[in-house]
């Protein structure tokens, strides 16, 4: 509430400064809403709230080498002294984004698609194009950028989602589709850092092709990166048309295929079930050695800050997430003491073993009658919130289903599930010429041959060389 004031306020005297300039970048005559303290400033403020929904890879090398090409790259630009930042998200989609003001980031999942330095530098310098042609700038307002609706992944009832914070977690902003000439500026710019940079800009095209192929293939997961960047093909083409008419030539350019393959060997792959994972409605987590039972049919979701599902009349929710507060009584407390809640009934009652603060309430959001049960616990030093609330009109007789959810809240005893590991990316130089299929039979992998095909930017038909490095996926 505080913050859309703030902003529409800021906003408004935005508008009231507003000038026209000229793109040091594009050259292009601009109607600069936002000044570029602004524009840092929004960068600033969504940058934490990208990691904490999204969270870090934990490979501080990894970091440090995407913020070194980065970096590097950027100071090539128009606009060498934003605060540029770049950061590997521990996301398995394919996916890399902007924010305004210098912030970029590429998920785990793209890194282990590319195949080259060269490459990753094509991804991160069409981005820094996005930040030095203020697309973003040009397309959002503050106002937008702070009101981010729920954009991950589930319809709620926005009324529903609100209350119980699930709205925090919106990334639309992510979804932000840029212009076709947006995106052919960016193409352009980021080829012009790309060849400023010294890299060898014939590996761009590479990288359309990849998300080509992904397109192709009926994967269970959307490749993000393609729904905001669509018509690679198109892209592949323009960039083989930048690289053919490129005066300088590419002689001393740098590719660094092995270089970038140190790097990403061992990289993890696809979801990570340490963070937790879905055995149907059960919800194990390894890491915290805790399971819960959500009820029968909802539709769950797990999330950095939290899990939930969702009723299948999307007016109710069953969510868990740690509390901030350092006791479960102070965290009931607290709860409680929110504007609007008001507790009907207090109770403690045991949890498989887990000394349980539960209140049944009444809430108002809005003009929204809200009514739900929550319950605080303490496992492994950490306090957590179980809350279950729904529409007050229809939650009575979800109140019984949701407080069996709760209360199925258990500590995770099974080894096999609490030594769980994720699958990572390895190579092997091959010793002789193979086809996919016999690469695949001599050394298995955890995921299909159709993905070991996209990881290694190859054709059903295509022969892997002797001598190559190729990619496979193993659990350790
Ligand atoms: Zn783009």
């Amino acid at each position: 509430m505080k913050r859309s004031t703030a902003a529409a306020v800021s906003l408004a005297a935005a508008i009231a400064l507003a000038a026209c300039a000229t793109n040091p970048a594009t050259g292009r005559r601009q109607l600069a809403l936002i000044s570029e303290q602004q524009e840092i400033e929004m960068g600033r403020q969504a940058d934490p709230e990208i990691v904490a929904s999204m969270g870090l890879y934990d490979d501080d090398d990894a970091q440090a080498y995407v913020q070194r090409i980065g970096t590097a790259l950027a100071a090539t630009s128009e606009r060498p002294s934003l605060p540029w930042t770049f950061r590997v998200l521990d996301d398995p989609t394919v996916n890399a984004f902007a924010l305004p003001g210098g912030f970029i980031y590429v998920t785990r999942g793209i890194m282990t698609h590319l195949s080259s330095e060269a490459e990753l530098a094509a991804v991160l310098a069409h981005e820094i194009g996005h930040v030095t042609g203020r697309h973003s700038v040009e397309q959002l307002s503050q106002a937008q950028l702070f009101s981010l609706g729920l954009g991950v992944g589930m319809v709620v009832s926005e009324r529903v989602a609100q209350f119980g914070g699930l709205a925090q977690a919106g990334l639309s902003l992510l979804f932000l589709r840029y212009s076709r000439d947006d995106e052919s500026e960016a193409d352009e710019l980021g080829f012009r850092y790309l060849t400023r940079g010294a890299y060898d800009a014939r590996e761009m095209p590479k990288v359309f092709d990849m998300l080509g192929r992904i397109g192709e293939s009926r994967g269970s997961r959307v490749p993000n990166w393609l729904a905001t960047h669509p018509d690679p093909e198109r892209r592949a083409e323009e960039s083989r048309r930048l690289v053919a008419e490129y005066p300088g030539g590419f002689d001393g350019t740098r590719v660094a295929r092995d270089a970038y393959f140190d790097r990403i060997d061992g990289m993890i792959f696809g979801d990570n079930p340490r963070e937790g994972f879905f055995e149907g409605g059960l919800f194990l987590h390894p890491d915290l050695e805790f399971r819960l039972r959500f009820p029968d049919g909802w539709t769950t979701a797990n999330q950095r800050q939290n899990v939930y599902a969702v009723g299948p009349e999307q007016d109710a929710v069953v969510e868990l997430r740690l509390a901030e507060e350092a006791s479960p009584q102070a965290a009931a407390t607290a709860f409680l003491a929110q504007e609007g809640v008001r507790a009907t009934r207090t109770f403690r009652q045991e949890v498989n073993g887990f000394d349980t603060y539960w209140a049944r309430f009444e809430a108002r959001s809005g003009d929204t009658g809200l009514a739900g049960t929550v319950a605080f616990l303490e496992h492994g030093g950490n306090v957590y919130r179980l809350l279950g609330y729904g529409l007050a009109a229809s939650w009575p007789p979800l109140a019984a289903v949701a407080e069996r959810s709760i209360g199925s809240f258990e500590r995770l005893t099974d080894r096999a599930v609490l030594s769980i590991q994720p699958d990572r990316l390895r190579f092997v130089q091959l010793s002789s010429s193979l086809t996919l299929e016999q690469f695949v039979a001599r050394y298995p992998s955890t995921v299909p041959a159709e993905t070991i095909a996209l990881i290694n930017q190859i054709g059903p038909d295509q022969r892997l060389a002797q001598g190559q490095r190729v990619k496979r996926i193993v659990n350790p």
